[in-house]
């Protein structure tokens, strides 16, 4: 059986303590897979200047943001590591010399989605970081190096947000309207996805202001490309979550198979 790739948009860390309609459609897609082996993860938070791989048995849970509610900080997602899986990865993407990571962990953009869709901890996970040093392009071939995986019962997601304008956001001032940008650029990119032509994904920056503005920087967008990159031709394409939270953060998550 071939595994799916899936893309997460993960919002506010507060959904990992939250139940709404975007965590319920998490714990849907989880109930709706078949158990992988384990799930190699990236994460627009480990966002570094270097490809690593995280090595240990057992990955600690980051709390990597300020200025949330003393619970979230206290929340943990106990799910093992998988050193085997990290040295698989490394391999996969040689001659590129993917460093094996032993101070990382688990950041908020992996368990807040992790901890509705296998919300047991019991599948372990390896954290990708993504090199900031490197073009659009990079990140959509090393997606396509990650396509062996989905036949050996792994699960990559990637985590992060389509549209991500934290400037635009309206912290704490929910329902917001939906930012016009925001909406179009959403929508051209579930169009690009559809259709296969992933190319204009790649290339985003040249999409224009609406892009500009939708992914002020490449770290929330970046996510997106590993998973076009493991998209096969075969594959069914599906948004099994959409919407805007705050106005310029897409909620859309992006299942290939
Ligand atoms: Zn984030």
């Amino acid at each position: 059986m071939t595994m799916p790739a899936i893309f997460f948009g993960h919002g506010n860390p507060m959904n990992a303590l939250a139940q709404n309609a975007y965590t319920r459609s998490w714990s849907h897609i989880g109930a709706s897979l078949p158990r992988p082996k384990a799930i190699l993860c990236v994460s627009a938070h480990w966002y570094a200047p270097y490809t690593a791989l995280t090595g240990m048995p057992s990955p600690r849970t980051i709390h990597d943001f300020g200025g949330f509610p003393r619970e979230l900080f206290e929340f943990s997602y106990p799910a093992p590591g998988d050193p085997a899986l990290a040295m698989r990865v490394r391999e996969l993407l040689e001659p590129l010399d993917a460093g094996i990571d032993q101070q990382w962990g688990l950041d908020h953009g992996a368990w807040s989605v992790l901890a509705h869709v296998f919300p047991e901890a019991d599948i372990p996970v390896v954290q990708l970081s993504i090199d900031e040093t490197k073009p659009p392009e990079f990140h959509f071939e090393t997606g396509k190096l990650l396509g062996p995986l989905r036949d050996e019962n792994v699960l990559v997601v990637g985590s992060g947000n389509v549209v991500h304008n934290l400037h635009a956001y309206a912290w704490g001032r929910h329902p917001a309207e939906p930012f016009d940008w925001a909406m179009r650029f959403d929508a051209r990119v579930r169009e690009l996805l559809s259709s296969g032509d992933m190319m204009p994904l790649v290339d985003y920056e040249s999409l224009g202001r609406d892009a500009l503005l939708s992914a002020p920087t490449p770290d929330h967008y970046l996510p997106l490309l590993y998973i076009a990159g493991m998209r096969r031709a075969a594959d069914e394409v599906s948004f099994p979550v959409t919407g805007m939270d705050g106005g310029s953060i897409s909620m859309l998550s992006v299942r290939f198979g």
